[in-house]
């Protein structure tokens, strides 16, 4: 244990912000705000927290730490609780959606920022927290962009307040002047050379490229493990698959000896335990192989990683137009985000970068840097925020850089169809209630016409379920069965209705988690919807909202669903294919829809949301009557 405690100490006292401890604590003390800019793995997220909380910053409030990611939030506290030689969620915790992992002696806390975001709204001058830090800002994501606007109000009303801003790229002017001309400290770099290798012609398969790159980096190259960047979970798990079973092939083909490959995934949905296998050194003789979404780009630092395989791509949620919603799209990454890819390979020693694109693509293609989120995506969440901090004018907040007109207006817009604002752009009740819980408008919305129609136990439920990934379980190899597991609990008029019966039926098995595995669903998803649950209930509870139940007969939950998603309302065009009842986009029924149980399709559907994949795929589809969609909004329909 000893041996233990003596090498993490060692280990901070190697990171290149170690011999700026002093320098740093001056800088902070005395100004309120500060800019500190430091390459990837200088040590800003776990040891400025330290830092601070040796100096004695925790005497009058706790120190802050906010993160854009949930993977970062959760995977450094644990590394700080380490450090501090504490357990998680004593001294160092941490707080995501639906996820407190915090306590009454918690004197640091890492959260996203959406979750800070959230507390303004109880505590508008943060008066829990001494310092906040503001990690990762260069990421620009719409939550921290909005924290900029609140904070340097919180900066102006509370003298006692710090605030630290962290960017790992040389962006701090920004930063600097939207706070008035702050200082910039920055963290002296120790970085290697990293070797950038371009490919020759546009590569028409970016998987397949970095699979065959991959494999001959292990096979020729000296030692030194490899992070791969590719865009999402599927991918992500295709390549891994693909990537073992090469490497069986090769063992069974050759009578030299293989290094063994130790390949693993990293990406946000991944269970936490699995996210902490990264870090973990591969035994003697065999190569570490990441396989990352951009979350490896900055917020996790892995050491030992002397190749980078950079496909050019990432996901981004961008607002399209088309569909009048943010979806997950892959583009081409910017020249910023190449930058801080290919840097990872030189973090131990010199590294290569092998770009699965042309260095023209590089030079002449991609954008200097990402859009900010904000000028992106769907403001929905952030109006009805700012609107309940009293914020009257949103044109007129303090943005670093402003969203679209257009934007704001298309999301107040929005909000005016599910309720939440009226015809003058105020606050009316239902988006007043609708701001209280964490979740997106139209799922609050959905909770609340469930208090109205009575069935709100069951609506619940349906959003509970809806706010964790899908629980239903497909493994490779055993597709029919999982599919044949599947729709046995299909409602045949609605996907969210089958939700609702998994849910009931598990619950009915004790919540037992080998029932779970003998009906292809995944336990922890399951548990997390109970969690989502009950933490929704609590909300309600302190609302003084009384759980309703429907009974046995569900159609009214189907009439509550409808009520809800209007916006989302669909009617027949063809065999399986549907259009938006409001702006005529085509959607589509998803193969793996309950509705194809039902044997013949319906006229009207409302959906959950739509995703782009070959096509436009309505997401969780129910069944409606057309005289129910009437009722509702003649203004929207020709019903
Ligand atoms: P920065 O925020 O400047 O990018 P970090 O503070 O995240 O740097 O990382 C500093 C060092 O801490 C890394 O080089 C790495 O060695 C170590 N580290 C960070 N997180 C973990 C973890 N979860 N497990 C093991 N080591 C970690
Ligand atoms: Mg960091």
């Amino acid at each position: 244990d000893f041996t233990k405690s003596k090498t993490i100490s060692q280990q901070r006292q190697n990171l290149p912000i170690f011999s700026v401890r002093d320098e740093l604590l001056q800088v902070v003390r005395e100004n309120q705000v500060v800019v500190i800019i430091g390459e990837t793995g200088s040590g800003k997220t776990t040891q400025l927290t330290q830092y601070l909380y040796e100096y004695g910053y925790t005497v009058n409030g706790i120190i802050g730490c906010t993160q854009p990611r949930r993977v970062a939030a959760m995977s450094v506290a644990k590394r700080v609780s380490e450090e501090m030689e504490t357990e998680l969620g004593d001294k160092v915790g941490y707080a995501i959606r639906f996820e407190d992992a915090t306590g009454p002696s918690t004197v640091i806390k890492y959260m996203t920022d959406g979750v800070l975001l959230r507390e303004t709204l109880k505590d508008p001058d943060l008066e829990k927290y001494s310092i906040i830090l503001m990690d990762e800002a260069h990421e620009r994501s719409l939550d921290t962009d909005v924290l900029f606007g609140i904070l340097k109000k919180v900066v102006a009303r509370r003298r006692d307040f710090k605030l630290i801003v962290t960017s790992a790229t040389l962006n701090g002017e920004k930063f600097s002047n939207f706070f008035g001309g702050i200082p910039i400290f920055h963290i002296p770099g120790r970085t290697f050379r990293v070797q950038i290798c371009y490919s020759k012609t546009p590569c028409e398969d970016y998987v397949e490229a970095a699979i065959k790159q991959a494999m001959t980096i292990h096979i020729t190259g000296a030692p030194g493990d490899m992070l791969i960047f590719l865009t999402g979970q599927d991918e992500i798990e295709a390549t891994c698959y693909a990537l073992s079973e090469r490497m069986e092939q090769l063992i069974s083909s050759t009578k030299q000896p293989v290094p063994k490959l130790l390949i693993l995934p990293i990406y946000s949905q991944l269970p936490a335990d699995l996210q902490t296998k990264i870090f973990q050194k591969a035994e003697d003789g065999a190569r570490k192989c990441i396989v990352a979404t951009n979350i490896a780009e900055t917020s996790l630092t892995i050491d030992g990683i002397f190749y980078v395989i950079d496909t050019g791509y990432g996901k981004m949620k961008v607002y399209n137009h088309r569909m009048g919603m943010d979806a997950l799209q892959v583009f081409p990454i910017s020249r910023a985000s190449a930058d801080q890819r290919a840097g990872r390979a030189g973090r131990t020693g010199p590294g290569t970068c092998y770009r699965l694109y042309t260095e023209n693509a590089y030079e002449n293609e991609m954008l200097q840097s990402p859009v900010p989120e904000i000028q992106r995506t769907n403001l929905g969440n952030v109006v009805l925020l700012l609107k309940s901090l009293k914020i009257q004018n949103l044109l007129d907040f303090d943005f670093m850089d402003p969203p679209p007109q257009d934007n704001i207006l298309n999301s107040m817009y929005q909000l005016w169809l599910l309720g939440a604002l009226n015809d003058v752009g105020d606050l009316m009740d239902l988006g007043r209630k609708m701001v209280k819980f964490p979740l997106d408008p139209a799922l609050a919305k959905l909770l609340l016409m469930g208090e109205q129609l009575e069935c709100l136990n069951e609506v619940l439920t349906i959003v509970s379920m809806l706010s964790v990934p899908s629980v239903f379980f497909r493994p490779k190899d055993r597709e029919a069965e999982s599919d044949a597991a599947r729709e046995k609990f299909f409602v045949p008029e609605s996907d969210h209705l089958t939700l609702l019966n998994v849910y009931q039926q598990w619950k009915a098995n004790e919540y037992r988690g080998d029932w779970c595995n003998d009906h292809f669903l995944q336990v922890k998803g399951l548990y997390k919807a109970r969690e989502v649950r009950s933490q929704l209930l609590d909300i309600l509870k302190t609302l003084k909202i009384p759980l309703t139940y429907c009974g046995p007969d569900w159609d009214v939950v189907r009439k509550t669903i409808c009520s809800a998603y209007f916006h989302n309302a669909a009617m027949l065009k063809g065999i399986g294919q549907y259009v938006n009842c409001r702006n005529r986009m085509p959607c589509n029924l998803h193969p793996t829809s309950a509705l194809h149980g039902l044997g013949y399709t319906p006229d009207y559907v409302v959906y959950h949301e739509a995703i782009l994949t070959t096509k436009e795929y309505m997401q969780c589809v129910t069944a409606v009557e057309p005289h129910w969609l009437a009722e509702l909004g003649p203004m929207f329909f020709s019903v």
